[in-house]
Parts: structure tokens; sequence; C-alpha cells
């Protein structure tokens, strides 16, 4: 059965998007795809083979969890946990092969006790705050201090050093503070052993800022297609999203819809109820600025959005029937709400948008829903 409610997600677009990210850096740099929150809401374990197929180096996770669906769903590559190593994760950090994150020298001993427990080998990346303010070292003395716990460790070994941009994608203030940030990490990890790889370049790093790539780039947004700066080509959004219209009705002039009566029809109108709310992820601020696809035309979303429906005006369009599917992200015909649309309505980011679909919202695959309309 198909869902009513569903976000149709494109692995071949994810693999193609990888290809031109793997493309934009040199040959040895390796490319990271960041698979976290369920592959920004497209299922992280098919946006990890798509991207290991497109040509993906090593994937990355924000928590252990998530780093075990992917070995569960047997992906051998290798994975980073990109958030702070806790004491009640480590061990399963250690025995699901995952590299975790250190940022103190308590977080190198846990995971030195947790291999040690587990008799294994296991593999850290130091996090270095160079301007984000969230997790990682800031100091050279703290970082002094990991390098020597490290030494009484033999159970753990420093595979990678990183850091995050928090403004690659601002303006002229930005750029000038990434640089910032950069200089400020090459100055932190200048006496770390040689070998281990280095990684700081986000998305819109990739794009902005090619010579910030050192061994490893970490791709997100700009995977499941969403430029993050203005002027990235070529890449494809891989998400769509369709709800079914369950009703449709004729309205009189001066007829209210919806909660708290924001919306007066002005003249005699119809509307079609569709199977999506803000219980599904659709978000409640987008709705008066919004509209849906319907037989490749726009129609208006009016009054507010509700927990699990919303109504839209469909008097300019032509023979719409119950069952009739209404695109709320994707194309239909010449028309196309993308992410950003989205995103604008509701005062948010696409990221947002992307990984913001609700457990009631089914997820399919393109083959699948091609297979369909065969
Ligand atoms: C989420 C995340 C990324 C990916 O960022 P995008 O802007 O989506 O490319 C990279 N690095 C870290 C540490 C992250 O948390």
């Amino acid at each position: 059965m198909i869902p009513r409610n569903r976000r149709i997600i494109d692995p071949a677009a994810i693999e193609s998007n990888m290809r031109l990210i793997r493309s934009s850096v040199p040959a040895a740099v390796r490319v990271l795809a960041v698979v976290k929150a369920d592959g920004y809401g497209h299922g992280a374990v098919e946006t990890a083979h798509a991207a290991i197929a497109g040509g993906a180096d090593m994937l990355a996770v924000a928590a252990v969890s998530e780093g075990i669906q992917l070995r569960e769903a047997g992906i051998t590559a290798p994975v980073l946990v990109l958030g702070a190593v806790t004491a009640c994760d480590a061990a399963n950090g250690v025995k699901y092969d995952l590299i975790q994150t250190v940022c103190s020298d308590e977080m190198v001993l846990l995971c030195e006790k947790a291999a040690a427990e587990q008799q294994k080998q296991t593999e850290v990346h130091l996090k270095v705050d160079t301007g984000m303010g969230r997790i990682g070292i800031r100091s050279e003395a703290e970082r002094d201090g990991i390098l020597q716990a490290l030494k009484s460790c033999s159970h753990v070994r420093l595979a990678g050093v990183f850091t995050h941009f928090s403004d690659a994608d601002g303006e002229e203030e930005g750029m000038l503070y990434t640089r910032e940030q950069y200089e400020r990490f090459l100055k932190m990890i200048e006496p770390l052993p040689k070998g281990i790889i280095r990684h700081c370049c986000n998305s819109a790093a990739i794009h902005r800022f090619p010579e910030m790539a050192l061994d490893m780039v970490r791709a997100g947004i700009s995977l499941y297609g969403y430029p993050p700066v203005p002027g990235t080509r070529g890449l494809l959004p891989c998400m769509s999203w369709k709800a079914t219209i369950s009703y449709v009705k004729e309205l009189e002039a001066d007829a209210y819809v919806s909660y708290g009566r924001t919306y007066r029809s002005p003249h005699p109108i119809r509307t079609a109820t569709i199977t999506c709310g803000y219980a599904d992820g659709y978000h409640r601020a987008g709705g008066e600025k919004g509209y849906v696809l319907i037989h490749g035309k726009k129609a208006k979303i009016i009054g507010r959005i509700c927990m699990d429906q919303m109504i839209a005006d469909i008097s300019g369009i032509e023979n719409v029937q119950p069952g009739d599917e209404a695109v709320l992200l994707g194309t239909s015909g010449n028309e196309s709400i993308t992410a950003e649309d989205l995103a604008a309505w509701a005062g948010t980011i696409s990221y947002e948008i992307l990984c913001s679909s609700s457990g009631r919202v089914g997820r399919i695959y393109k083959e699948a829903e091609q297979e369909r309309r065969k």
C-alpha cells in the first residue's frame, strides 16, 4: 500500500550529487558523507549506500545509536560520530567500530577503558572549537593534556582532528570569520602527529573555500541537493513530498476556513482538504504564505495548518477529485516547490524542512514509486 502522505527519495540523485562533490575536490582529498538525522530525512542506510556508490570514503552520524543502525544494516565503511563521546555510549562506540570524537582527556580515557575491556583497538578524532562555541577544545593546554593522555593509552589511536565552521555560508563577514577559524585550526593542529586526517569543510566551505579541503571534507546539505551558497551547479534535490486530497467542496462567500478564522472567503471558492498537517512535519508557520501543487498548478493554502490536515483553494484548477495527489515539495507539471521555498514560508532553513518529517509519513524510494505508476 502506498502511504497517502509520503516523502519520495531518489537515491540515484544522492549518488549523482556525491559524484559531483567528489569531482570538485582533489583526488587525494577524502569525502565524508554526513548521514546524521536519518540522512537529513532521506533514510540513513539508503543514503549511505548511495553516497558510497558515488565515491564517499567515510560516513558521519551525530550519535552512536545512528552508527549502530548503519552497522546493523551491514555497512562497513568508516563511520565517524560527530558528537562528543559519552560515558553511556563509549562501549558501544568501540563495539561497533565507530570512530568517536574526543575533546577532553576524560573522553580519551573513557574510550581507552571501553576498548581495553573489549580487548580491541579503537580510533578517535579530536574536535577543536575554533569559533563555533559548541563542543571542542579551545586551548593549547587542553590539546597538550589530551596528547599526554593518549600516550598512556594502548587501545586508542588518534586518527583525525577536525573543527566546524559556524558561518561559512555567511556574507562577507562570515567569510572573514571562516578564514580566522581556519587559521586558528592550523595553529592548533601544528604539533599533532603527521598522518592523521585533518578536516574542517562543511558543504558551504567545500564550495567556497576549496583551499581549506586539507585531507577530507564533510558534505551534508549539498549531498541532498541543496547548494549552501548560490552558484553551485548541478546538484539535484533528492526528496519530494506528496499527500492526498481527501475532500473537495464549494464554499460560499464569507465562509471561514480552519482554526482561529484567520481566512474568510472573499467570494465563492472551491477547496481541497489535504491529508497533511503539522504532526506530519509540515511547518504550521508556513501555511499563511504557502501553496501546494495540484495537477501542475499552484493552490494556495488557506487558513491555519491543522494537526492532520490543511486546506487549499483550488478554484482555478479543473477536475480535482478526492484521491488526487497534492505535491508539498517537488515538481508537478512545470511548477515546483523546493525545500528553500518551504523554509522561506516557515521562517527556517532547508535543513529543517528536510529532516522534519514525522514517523507518520511514509518514505518510499524512487524505484518503488515508478513501479507503482506502470
Ligand atoms: C552537520 C555537520 C556537517 C554537515 O554540514 P552541512 O552544512 O550540511 O554540509 C559537517 N560537520 C559537522 C561537524 C556537522 O555537525
